[in-house]
């Protein structure tokens, strides 16, 4: 059963008609327009609203997290999709909370004190249309006609009518594609997934320097590759630099997971500066087999994307004998200078199959191979990678955690997608785009290595509000590893 979308004045109601393929139902205002209390259907409410703050300006639009009246605040779990949908639009919009009251609020000292309480805007019928919903399945859109400064009644009401108008009918496909979206699903949670520990080990370095230093603890280049980690530890003090050449001399500095070349710790060290290594221990592994390779004399073909960090940090540990192997077509081509000498390593967060592909065609182009004890590729991005391939056999679709610049979740989505399924790499619940999930009744959800855990809860609960959601959660390995921490945040 698909959402009910409702406004309650009919010129609301004709801003939205002429340009959705859905019904909209227009309630009347005031109240809950007849729609019964035991409807199944998620509800979406549009219309227009009064600003609390001078920071919203006729025309722009807000989307409701939480939707405020006499009783009980009504969450609205589905807005981050709104909200991102909308801003991917290109339109003005905000996120928070919508309050509702029985009359229209004008008066500066009215619209002052429910400002107070954190609410965006003012309106007289959505809490009431909301409490038709499922719980968490209602969800607002209300676009600015007036505000502190900009008043109702008054002769710019002509002007800022339009434009609010206008903004609502801008806001139509967006609100077709909600429509879409709305069904009762499945979520397939793959397992293992999240946070590895050396994502857990570096993050936790961070968080005991500040603690254990105070702020500021400078950082060079993203700890771990996840925005969300990185903003959050800004807000406590950590300050990310690209080079050490940008930290204060004897500042405490974290060196990220991904690992460094030799250089970058001499040129701290000529820095004074009080190093904490927060490289993870299996890519010190790698960068420990290069030294030995080189050591005997070995080129070393190290299997890798060449801009990634960890790549170049590698690859910084004898940059004259280490080459970079992109994959199969790279390995068909490759030339060393001695064949009898020659060695191979990978990176941690490659694609398990293609990786040992790629590792196949070395080892039977330089039959003298050699090439470490055991598998480079990690034991968090490999069961990750199985975890994946299990959920995305049956999934409509797989969403994956991670940020762009993440290795682990790029190879997830590939995986995702080798299995047949579409699958797409998101920040977080407001990149989902609503048009991928319509038809799509069974999600197969996972998470790359940096990305923290909320944001995957944060993924179901999201989904929870375009319909009734039953989680099944398939675990390929259970994982137990964890990694000391270094002496100076002990
Ligand atoms: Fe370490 Fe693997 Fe996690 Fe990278 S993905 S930090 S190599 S455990």
């Amino acid at each position: 059963m698909t959402g009910i979308v409702t406004t309650p004045l009919r010129s609301e109601w004709l801003a939205l008609r002429g340009r959705m393929a859905a019904d909209v139902v227009h309630t009347g205002r005031s109240s809950d327009g007849g729609l019964e209390r035991t409807d199944e259907r998620p509800v979406l409410i549009a219309g227009l609203a009064g600003a609390l703050g001078n920071q919203l300006l006729p025309g722009d639009l807000v989307v409701a997290d939480e939707i405020r009246g006499d009783a009980e605040p009504i969450p609205s779990y589905a807005s981050p999709f709104l909200f991102g949908a909308l801003q991917r639009a290109g339109l003005r919009v905000h996120h928070g909370p919508i309050v509702t009251t029985p009359r229209i609020v004008d008066a500066p000292d009215d619209r002052r004190a429910l400002a107070a309480t954190g609410a965006l805007v003012v309106d007289t019928e959505s809490a009431l249309v909301a409490a038709t919903a499922p719980s968490g399945q209602a969800a607002v859109i209300r676009a600015v006609v007036d505000t502190p400064e900009h008043r109702l009644l008054r002769p710019g009401t002509l002007i800022r009518g339009p434009k609010a108008m206008w903004a609502l009918h801008r806001a139509a496909p967006v609100i077709d594609d909600w429509v879409a979206a709305t069904c009762d699903r499945e979520v397939l949670l793959a397992s293992p997934r999240s946070f590895c520990a050396g994502v857990e080990r570096a993050v936790e370095i961070v968080e005991r320097a500040l603690a254990k230093y105070g702020p500021p603890v400078y950082v060079r280049r993203q700890i771990v590759h996840n925005v969300h980690v990185v903003r959050d530890l800004e807000r406590r003090g950590a300050i990310f630099v690209a080079e050490v050449s940008e930290i204060p001399a004897g500042s405490v500095t974290v060196l990220a997971a991904h690992g460094v070349a030799p250089q970058v710790r001499t040129d701290a060290a000529a820095r004074s500066l009080r190093v904490i290594d927060a490289t993870c221990p299996l890519v010190a592994k790698v960068h420990s087999e290069v030294r030995r390779f080189v050591a005997r004399g070995n080129t070393v073909l190290l299997i890798g994307h060449s801009d990634h960090e960890e790549v170049v940090g590698t690859r910084g540990e004898a940059p004259g004998q280490v080459v970079v192997v992109s994959g199969p077509d790279e390995a068909g081509q490759v030339s060393v200078a001695d064949p009898q000498r020659v060695s191979y390593v990978m990176q941690t967060t490659l694609a398990v199959d293609e990786a040992e592909q790629t590792a196949a065609i070395l080892r039977e182009r330089f039959p003298a191979l050699t090439g470490p004890r055991s598998d480079d590729i990690c034991y968090a991005t490999t069961n990750r990678q199985l975890a994946v391939r299990a959920v995305a056999r049956t999934a409509d679709l797989v969403l994956v955690l991670g940020s762009a610049n993440s290795s682990n979740s790029h190879r997830l989505v590939e995986v995702a997608a080798a299995e047949g399924s579409r699958a797409y790499l998101v920040d977080d619940a407001s990149a989902v785009d609503l048009r991928w999930l319509r038809g799509a009744r069974r999600i197969g959800v996972t998470a790359g290595a940096s990305a923290p855990p909320q944001l995957v809860d944060d993924l179901i609960r999201c989904l929870s509000g375009l319909g009734r959601v039953a989680v099944t959660e398939t675990n390929v390995v259970d994982e137990d590893i964890r990694f000391t921490l270094p002496r100076e945040v002990t």
